[in-house]
């Protein structure tokens, strides 16, 4: 699904201001990244796609859709979320937390009874091995995987949904560098081989150059660089 900010502008109610007059499309199956210091407005952005933050000017459209109370529900069935501190429920299995993610689609009853649809568990499994992790760590309860799996774990949640649009707040924050390259090349992935819109947030430089499709870069709420990676200069 494309995404549309039109002239978006935000400001808190203690008069911070997060955002301004951000116009921007973001087509289906791209893999954007909004790159930024942190303040810069980047997780407000994302953060209007799915309704968590409401704009103060300008709004968020879907396909030509706005984003508002009536559209929002049937929305929330298409958009998945991946946090920076993955935002797992640690004392529950790994199976529990990625079958999690099917929530907009599924009674919550559940998921809390671990009696799901044959098809929901083995799609749980196969989203599991093709984020890397496997059996074990279906059984695990989140708090004793690594953060790395844990992130991984965040990322087969968000996929469950198979999502239209997958919005991933500094994904990678808290991750080594060879972790973070694995998490961006399998949200990348899930852009090319499934067609999903990827906006993800990010502070540094080069993964943003080594992973986006486009780069749109944040600074104090405007858009002050947006384009393919490559045409980027550091002097910027
Ligand atoms: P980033 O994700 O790029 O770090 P944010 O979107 O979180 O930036 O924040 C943008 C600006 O809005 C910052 O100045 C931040 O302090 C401010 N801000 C974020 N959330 C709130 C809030 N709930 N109330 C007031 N100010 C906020
Ligand atoms: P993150 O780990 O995503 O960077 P932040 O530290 O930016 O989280 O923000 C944590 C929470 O505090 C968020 O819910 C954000 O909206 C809120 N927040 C951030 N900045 C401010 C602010 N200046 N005033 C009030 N709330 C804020």
């Amino acid at each position: 699904m494309e995404i549309h900010f039109q002239n978006i502008g935000k400001v808190w109610p203690d008069g911070t201001p997060a955002l301004h007059e951000v116009e921007l499309t973001v087509p289906a199956g791209q893999f954007c990244v909004l790159l930024g210091h942190s303040g810069a407005g980047k997780s407000t952005l994302l953060r209007c796609v799915n309704g968590l933050e409401t704009p103060t000017s300008g709004g968020v459209c879907i396909d030509g859709q706005p984003v508002d109370r009536t559209s929002l529900p049937a929305l929330r069935r298409r958009i998945a979320m991946v946090h920076q501190h993955f935002g797992l429920v640690p004392r529950a299995s790994g199976a529990a937390n990625v079958m999690a993610g099917a929530v907009p689609v599924m009674p919550l009853w559940r998921v809390l009874t671990g009696l799901y649809p044959a098809a929901s568990r083995r799609r749980v499994c196969d989203l599991l091995k093709a984020v890397g992790l496997d059996e074990v760590h279906l059984r695990r309860r989140a708090e004793q995987l690594s953060g790395g799996q844990q992130q991984r774990l965040g990322l087969a949640r968000a996929f469950m949904l198979d999502p239209a649009i997958l919005l991933a707040d500094e994904p990678v924050a808290s991750l080594d560098p060879a972790l973070a390259r694995e998490v961006l090349g399998l949200l990348k992935a899930q852009a090319r081989e499934h067609g999903s819109t990827v906006l993800c947030s990010l502070h540094q430089l080069d993964l943003a150059r080594a992973f986006a499709d486009r780069i749109v870069a944040l600074h104090r709420g405007r858009v002050i660089f947006d384009g393919a990676p490559d045409t980027l200069n550091t002097r910027d």
